[in-house]
């Protein structure tokens, strides 16, 4: 059977937390999407979703079975129309919960035949959030360790510049 699983998210930038978890569900399931997802929420977000996606391309190079999409409407209509079959969604803290509880019940609603599943950050990354990443681009600050070595210097000089 080919599972296809979806690993959602803003991605602005991608992280090494976000790396760990879509590594652990391409270990999981037959192929995994990323899904850059534009969040009306988060106003949008800085990078337009379409250089997210591709900064993702070039970190998930070595993974054969991921794939990276881009879209701006609901996950739910995206997951029944590419015949997904499971949600992947990183857990780092309690406060990271309530929010995900939220979107798990809601998209169960939206497509029924699809389950959210929860991968537990791993200890090294529980910090680590696009947010952070910005805010310290913003001031110049040092990145190694928290996106991939292969879009370091990509992410410090958009995320820099834009923020
Ligand atoms: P952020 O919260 O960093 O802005 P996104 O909206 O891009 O991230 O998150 C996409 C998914 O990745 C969410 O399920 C989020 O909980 C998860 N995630 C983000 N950072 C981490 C991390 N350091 N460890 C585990 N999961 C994470």
């Amino acid at each position: 059977m080919n599972r296809i699983a979806v690993c959602p998210g803003s991605f602005d930038p991608v992280t090494n937390g976000h790396i760990d978890i879509i590594k652990r569900a391409s270990s999981m399931f037959d192929k995994v999407i990323v899904l850059v997802m534009y969040n009306a929420r988060k106003n949008g977000g800085t990078l337009p979703v379409e250089e997210r996606a591709e900064l993702i391309r070039r970190c998930v190079d070595g993974m054969p079975n991921v794939a990276v999409d881009f879209y701006g409407g609901l996950l739910a209509d995206y997951v029944k129309m590419n015949g997904v079959c499971a949600i992947v969604k990183g857990l780092r803290a309690v406060s990271d919960f309530e929010d995900e509880f939220q979107q798990a019940l809601a998209n169960k609603k939206l497509a029924p035949d699809v389950e959210t599943v929860f991968a537990v950050t791993s200890s090294e990354y529980m910090y680590l959030s696009s947010s952070v990443v910005r805010e310290i681009c913003r001031y110049g600050g040092d990145i190694s360790g928290f996106v991939p070595d292969v879009i370091r210097e990509d992410i410090v000089k958009k995320y820099s510049s834009e923020t």
